[in-house]
């Protein structure tokens, strides 16, 4: 079992547990090259036992019960709607949150986990609920211990909206805003580029007009 979301987008993962978090982001399409895997139920279903498969065993864990009804994927896709509109509005992404409440949990009153020491003491949230309870328990989880580990404005969403993968920054100051500067950051750099030289053809295009129909002496 793997990532198989963040996998297909060749994205650099992030750590442990977080990864479910960024799993969720990227099952989104991109179009042209990869459908949303959270479409239909058994799409949605398929990529569920995975990702929950792939958390568990990390955290040495038995995986829930992943069956989900007609409604779950609909409520999936708002969840993952909600990661990305946190992540975007994290005061790290540098966009401005403007007057937006960050999102919350679904149920309006909070998620509900349990908590369990490990072999050596250290206590740890884990998810309770099956299917789609499950994943949001889990994902609440991992988005407290990163904000608490420092991890969390780390994870960030591709600055190209047609792309739009989520992908962790490990630059030294954290300002990585492509998920690969190669593929997406060049891509919009000469777009950039190509938009300048547009530009500056447009004015001295007008110059000239200009200087032609100025009477000679
Ligand atoms: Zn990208």
């Amino acid at each position: 079992m793997s990532w198989v979301a963040s996998e297909r987008y060749r994205v650099r993962q992030a750590p442990a547990g977080l990864a479910l978090v960024q799993e969720l982001i990227n099952t989104r399409a991109i179009r042209g090259y990869a459908p949303d895997l959270l479409a239909d139920r058994e799409s949605a279903e398929r990529w569920l036992t995975g990702a929950t498969g792939e958390w568990a065993r990390i955290h040495g864990v038995d995986s829930p019960d992943c069956a989900l009804s007609l409604s779950d994927p609909r409520a999936l896709r708002d969840l993952r709607e909600s990661f990305e509109r946190l992540l975007t509005t994290a005061p790290a992404s540098g966009v401005d949150p403007g007057t937006a409440a960050p999102p919350r949990p679904a149920s309006g009153r909070g998620v509900a986990v349990r908590l369990a020491p490990d072999e050596q003491g250290q206590v740890r949230p884990l998810p309770v609920g099956r299917g789609r309870g499950w994943l949001e328990s889990a994902l609440w989880s991992e988005t407290l211990l990163a904000q608490r580990a420092g991890t969390w404005p780390r994870l960030k969403i591709c600055r190209n909206g047609e792309c739009g993968s989520a992908f962790y920054d490990t630059s030294r100051n954290n300002s990585g805003v492509w998920h690969d500067v190669r593929i997406c950051g060049n891509a919009a750099n000469l777009r950039a580029s190509r938009q300048r030289k547009r530009i500056r053809a447009a004015a001295e295009g007008d110059r000239d007009g200009k200087d032609e129909g100025t009477p000679a002496g």
